[in-house]
């Protein structure tokens, strides 16, 4: 095998009360990369604006890492196709390193199991957030919702119930190229015993609400006393989607991973059309307009 193509899809982190802990995969854009061998080195092309140094791209990083680990000694070219919009709440970086770490798995026979992915995926995360952190990564290697447990790293995946449904908003709007440092460096340091005792029912209920497949219960625990409140004023119109969206019945609605996206938790029974134009008009009140995309849990990268 000279060459493989892995799709990998977008996903929203935090789901609310579960900051750097919660993932889930979404199938709402994909991203699509192609390893080939080659001689030498590690060189990456791509028509998308993200860079292609390897050392600044998380694909490289990831190519890298997974050569020094496994000793491969041939090159590796990168062929990138952005489905994910880069910078946007997305998990668009995390998506390409999970194609990344799946392509080379297989591109090189390794057989490795889905933690040891997501660890060689999480790597490729220094280069977009200067830091390594597995919610959006293993979202996108594996599929369905996940809780991501550091220190040992233990990453466990559960099936989201087949009813549920998602509603995403995009705005249009310049992201600031440190936004990931930016929306971190406004998350409060301390905070009053009573907030993580109502997020950590909110996110203890959002489990049990995976576990039962009970979309309501997951929908309607949305909620986020302590990041949410400190990063809102970094999304022009946020609580005015989040109020309309509610208002036409979406169970939860929150910002999805550092944002500027926001996302509606609902099920099938509800009237998404409804949530969407909802959240359309919540963003053009502040005259920016935005892509809605209504959307299932995904199953996790997978070869083509
Ligand atoms: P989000 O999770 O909000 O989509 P990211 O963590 O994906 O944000 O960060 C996007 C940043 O990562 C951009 O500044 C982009 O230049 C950089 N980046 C590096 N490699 C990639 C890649 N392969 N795909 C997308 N963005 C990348």
């Amino acid at each position: 095998m000279n060459s493989v193509t892995v799709r990998a899809p977008s996903s929203t982190a935090n789901l609310g009360p579960g900051f750097d802990v919660f993932g889930l995969a979404l199938d709402a854009f994909y991203d699509e990369v192609q390893l080939t061998k080659q001689k030498h080195g590690i060189s990456i092309i791509t028509d998308d604006s993200i860079p292609v140094s390897p050392r600044k791209n998380t694909t490289g990083l990831v190519v890298e890492y997974m050569k020094k680990k496994f000793r491969i000694k041939s090159g590796v070219q990168i062929r990138i196709k952005k489905g994910v919009p880069a910078g946007f709440g997305m998990g668009s970086s995390a998506a390409s390193a999970a194609a990344t770490a799946v392509a080379f798995n297989k591109l090189f026979s390794l057989g490795l199991d889905g933690n040891t992915l997501v660890e060689c995926a999480g790597v490729g995360e220094l280069a977009s957030a200067g830091s390594i952190h597995y919610d959006n990564v293993s979202a996108s290697v594996l599929g369905g919702f996940i809780i991501v447990r550091t220190k040992p790293l233990d990453v466990i995946k559960i099936l989201p119930p087949s009813d549920l449904r998602l509603v995403v908003a995009v705005p249009k709007i310049t992201v600031p190229k440190k936004k990931t440092q930016v929306s971190r460096s406004v998350v409060p340091k301390h905070i009053p015993l009573s907030d993580s005792v109502v997020n950590l029912a909110n996110a203890s209920s959002i489990v049990a609400g995976f576990v039962r497949k009970d979309s309501e219960l997951i929908g309607k625990s949305i909620q986020d006393v302590i990041i949410e409140p400190a990063r809102a004023h970094l999304i022009p119109g946020f609580y005015q989607v989040k109020k309309n969206s509610l208002k036409a019945g979406a169970l939860g609605v929150t910002i999805s991973g550092a944002g500027p996206s926001v996302i509606s938790f609902a099920t099938k029974k509800s009237n998404l059309k409804k949530i969407a134009d909802a959240m359309k008009k919540g963003f053009a009140n502040k005259r920016i307009d935005s892509q809605i995309v209504i959307c299932k849990p995904s199953n996790g990268a997978k070869t083509i």
